[in-house]
């Protein structure tokens, strides 16, 4: 329970501020682009719709206009009939019928209907009379024509009716009649043969003409509206009812054209959000990443314990024991990147954090050494101080501090390596050497030969070591001006009297160089890397048993 809390508490860590900042940022952009792009869908949604609707309304719209217009002309023709006093099939009236034919373009004819025959019409006097089929439907007129009875028969009374079936219109009150095409109206110019259209009886909901299909239902849709429009499960579907007469006009297409273009913009949209999604995503992250200063990052570490230290032996050159080691920071961050002391400690340098990082390796140091100096009273353990801690007395009590509470070891054990760089203030730097020196810590000119600026005052400067740069110990085996430079180094050190060490060697050609000239110490890889605490302990017990 208590690792598990624990664990809790270094998650909650992780996410820092600005890891919470970029999530937050992803996710309100997500939202953002779902919400926008749903509202996006909405509206190319409603506007396809729009489109299909236009085109269906305008047809639905024409059919009723064309049924109307054919019935303003059946009832105006039945109604010439009517105020006329001549007896129904007279010459006078069946000249009349011929005149109302050409008059009325929507009719096919006139004629007189009595006892279910059709006794005489704009084609002539039919005998006895042509025997009709009863009824089938009613709607009322208009005007004088009150009732009209209609009915749908095949009349083979001219070529222009020729075998289609007809409708004949009679007028209840006075038997005069009109025939008209039962398809004329809905004969309405549509490319789409899916366009189911038509016209029905308000009142009894029976289809009067129609093509394709129509759905009863519709007519309850309609209630008592004089336009509806609407999408089915399966159909777009329009309808227009008539002011004047009793029947309303239907048109309706299969929705799946406009499904089909709802689908495609719905994907085009989607997927251009889940590409903005994963754009934003991977540029936050990104963002996210680079805006962390690797000064915050370093402070983060600090927190987090990322850093620790490694160990690289000092061996007497003489006899090949090791005498010594530095200490070494290593900084291996949260996500197992390991990130470079040449690329951090400058920064850290830099951002005044510098200070931190060696209050720590003496923090790490001491928790490592504990007891070790009990066993190896006379090894040293070398810790780097940056030149920057250097220009301030403070840094003789921090680290005398440091060294009190080291359990079992005291100030001869430690060495401290201070680069070149520090001796930019000679007067300050001497004296702190001075003040260190005199505490009981050894002092350690690191990297020495790479700032010359400073050699001047070396035999005024009270130090301890003189760690030789590993530029020159590379140079040993060639025949550069560095090497040169080694064997004078090496002079002066004699001179002066102090102690050297020789850094970065590498084969046994520059050891054997270094030895034959009287240096005493030398650290690197042809000896041992640096390594961790536990294993450089175990070495070193071997070494000594
Ligand atoms: P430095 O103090 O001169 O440390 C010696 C560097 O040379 C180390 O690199 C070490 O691993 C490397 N080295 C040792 N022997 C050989 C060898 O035979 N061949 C080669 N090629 N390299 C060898 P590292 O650990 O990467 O440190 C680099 C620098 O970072 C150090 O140079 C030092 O200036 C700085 N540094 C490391 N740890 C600390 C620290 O705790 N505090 C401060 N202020 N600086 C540190
Ligand atoms: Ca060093
Ligand atoms: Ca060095």
């Amino acid at each position: 329970m208590r690792s598990l809390a624990r664990y809790g508490h270094l998650f909650s860590q992780r996410f820092n501020s600005r890891i919470r900042a970029a999530v937050t940022t992803a996710v309100v952009g997500t939202v953002a682009i779902a919400l926008l792009s749903s509202i996006a869908f909405g509206y190319a949604r409603a506007q396809i719709l729009h489109e299909e609707f236009g085109k269906l309304n305008a047809i639905a719209a024409e059919v009723l206009h064309r049924s109307e217009r054919s019935s303003d002309q059946v009832r105006d023709a039945i109604g010439e009939l009517q105020r006329q006093d001549a007896p129904p099939c007279s010459p006078q009236n069946l000249a009349l019928m011929e005149q109302l034919d050409l008059k009325y373009g929507q009719l096919h004819g006139v004629g007189y209907v009595a006892d279910n025959r059709l006794m005489c019409s704009s084609y002539g006097r039919h005998g006895g009379g042509i025997l009709l089929p009863t009824p089938t439907y009613q709607h009322t007129l208009g005007g004088p024509g009150g009732l009209a009875l209609l009915r749908k028969v095949n009349l083979s009374l001219s070529g222009e009716i020729g075998s289609e079936p007809v409708v004949v219109v009679t007028s209840a009150a006075n038997g005069y009649s009109a025939i008209v095409s039962p398809t004329l109206p809905i004969d309405v110019y549509t490319k789409d043969p899916n366009v189911s259209l038509g016209t029905v009886l308000y009142g009894t909901s029976e289809v009067r003409m129609s093509r394709g299909t129509y759905n009863p239902a519709w007519r309850t849709r309609l209630g008592d509206q004089s336009h509806v429009e609407y999408l089915e499960h399966d159909r777009i579907v329009s309808l227009w009812r008539s002011s004047r007469y009793d029947y309303f006009a239907f048109a309706a297409i299969p929705a799946d054209e406009a499904t089909a273009r709802i689908h495609q913009a719905g994907a085009l949209i989607f997927s251009c959000a889940a590409f903005a999604m994963a754009l934003l995503t991977f540029l936050t992250v990104l963002l996210g990443r680079k805006q962390v200063p690797l000064s915050e990052c370093i402070r983060e570490g600090l927190r987090r314990s990322e850093f620790y230290l490694v160990y690289q032996p000092v061996v007497d050159l003489k006899t090949g024991r090791w005498v010594g080691a530095e200490a070494l920071l290593r900084w291996r961050r949260a996500t197992g990147e390991h990130v470079r002391p040449d690329a951090f400690i400058p920064v850290a340098e830099e951002s005044n954090l510098i200070g931190k990082l060696t209050d720590h390796v003496f923090e790490l140091a001491i928790k490592d050494l504990a007891g070790f100096f009990k066993r190896y009273p006379d090894f040293h353990i070398a810790i780097n101080v940056s030149s920057s801690e250097m220009q301030s007395a403070e840094i003789v009590s921090r680290l005398n501090g440091f060294v009190a509470r080291a359990p079992g070891a005291n100030q001869r054990n430690f060495v401290i390596e201070a680069t070149e760089r520090s001796l930019i203030e000679p007067e300050t730097a001497r004296g702190i050497f001075q003040k260190l020196r005199e505490s009981g810590l050894a002092v350690a000119i690191d990297d020495f030969g790479t700032g010359f600026s400073s050699l001047c005052y070396l035999q005024s400067l009270s130090v301890d070591y003189l760690k030789i740069d590993k530029s020159f110990v590379d140079a040993i085996d060639t025949a550069s001006v560095k090497n040169f430079v080694v064997e004078h180094i090496i002079g002066m050190a004699k001179d002066l009297q102090l102690r050297l060490i020789a850094e970065g060697v590498e084969n046994e050609e520059q050891a054997g160089f270094l030895r034959d000239r009287g240096v005493e110490y030398a650290q690197g890889w042809h000896f041992a890397k640096a390594m961790p605490f536990d294993e450089f302990l175990a070495s070193l017990n071997r070494q000594t048993a």
